[in-house]
């Protein structure tokens, strides 16, 4: 079968000549009909988080059409639409067991763990395996397996409830998801800040406010608009230490500030000022649940979760395109979602 790999850290993915994945008992063999680009791909291309060995099939965000299963599967069958809960786990350790496996002893990710959806087929084990519902194409059901689950993942660890507001820091693919999940989970405004003019539109469509960073002070802006009072709930989904601090600054007493966007860097915060005044929290957020993603599939069902306007590039499976649509994504020029139909 066809497979882009990496090959070198920091070199181009290539296209290569694979076997076809073994397909053990427990195991699924997926024939791939999507697999999204993300930014986490470029890091791994680029050796900022490195993969586990090499040559490595990157791609985490997958959807397409069982094509055979092994002996003791009975979960799903041949024919079946799927896409794919991007930790592989074992379903045994302590975390696994109490419903908290992305921190699964054994994990394992798919596309930088073990290999990934850039290839014509794809062997996990069943467990791994959600129905994808008629209604979602498969472009829209990979995209969702990452950024969609993680924004989800997200809005459950702050605890938003119906009525209150949401600041959304970044409104790229991670962020068109909060926003509208946001909404169909009852939020009364969501606020989303970016310096991106085009994203700041796309973000007004899904149903949020815009703040535009370039132009105003977003903390400022935040708090005019709530009469003083900030946000209940504040997303920060790019990774930088002023927008984390950002996150933290237009909280309402008893604010959640959720860090979702990944960096080494430290950020400030006064305890006094920030959290013990406001008794307010600042929570991690680390990928999601297995379980969460069928709710994510349903969002989408129901017409809650549009991601029409997100996944606006297709390429197939050849590694020139391919490498094309990541450089852009390292330069935060990249569409807002490309996805490889093989
Ligand atoms: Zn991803
Ligand atoms: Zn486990």
């Amino acid at each position: 079968m066809k497979a882009v790999q990496l090959i070198e850290t920091g070199k181009p993915l290539e296209l290569r000549e694979v076997p076809l994945p073994e397909v053990g008992k427990r195991d699924v063999l997926v024939r791939i009909n999507a697999a999204g680009i993300c930014h986490s791909d470029v890091h791994y291309r680029a050796g900022t988080s490195p993969v586990r060995s090499l040559p490595q099939t990157l791609g985490h965000e997958v959807a397409g059409i069982v094509e055979e299963v092994g002996a003791e599967v009975s979960s799903v069958k041949a024919g079946d639409r799927v896409c794919l809960h991007y930790m592989v786990t074992c379903g045994e350790c302590y975390y696994c067991i109490t419903g908290n496996e992305q921190f699964c002893v054994h994990g394992e990710m798919i596309g930088k763990h073990r290999d990934g959806g850039y290839a014509t087929f794809i062997a996990v084990p069943a467990r791994s395996v959600v129905p994808l519902p008629s209604e979602i194409a498969f472009e829209h059901g990979a995209v969702m397996m990452c950024s969609s689950a993680t924004s989800y993942h997200a809005l459950l660890k702050a605890r938003l409830k119906p009525t209150e507001t949401v600041a959304v820091f970044g409104a790229g693919g991670l962020g068109m998801s909060a926003i509208q999940l946001a909404r169909a989970l009852g939020a009364w405004e969501v606020y989303a800040v970016d310096i991106n003019a085009d994203k700041l539109k796309l973000a007004e469509h899904y149903g949020a406010i815009p703040i535009d960073a370039s132009e105003t002070d977003p903390v400022a802006e935040i708090r005019r608009l709530t009469q003083r009072r900030g946000v209940d709930v504040a997303l920060e989904l790019i990774g930088l230490p002023l927008t984390q601090n950002q996150a933290v600054e237009c909280l309402a007493v008893f604010g959640r500030a959720v860090m979702v966007g990944i960096t080494d860097e430290p950020f400030e915060i006064s305890a006094y000022r920030n959290l013990i005044g406001r008794e307010a929290e600042v929570l991690g957020c680390s990928d999601h649940l297995a379980q969460e993603l069928p709710t994510v599939l349903e969002f989408a069902c129901r017409g809650h979760l549009d991601l029409s306007q997100v996944v606006t590039r297709r390429v197939p499976l050849e590694s020139e395109a391919i490498n094309e649509v990541m450089d852009a994504l390292g330069r935060f020029s990249g569409e807002a979602r490309t996805v490889i139909v093989p």
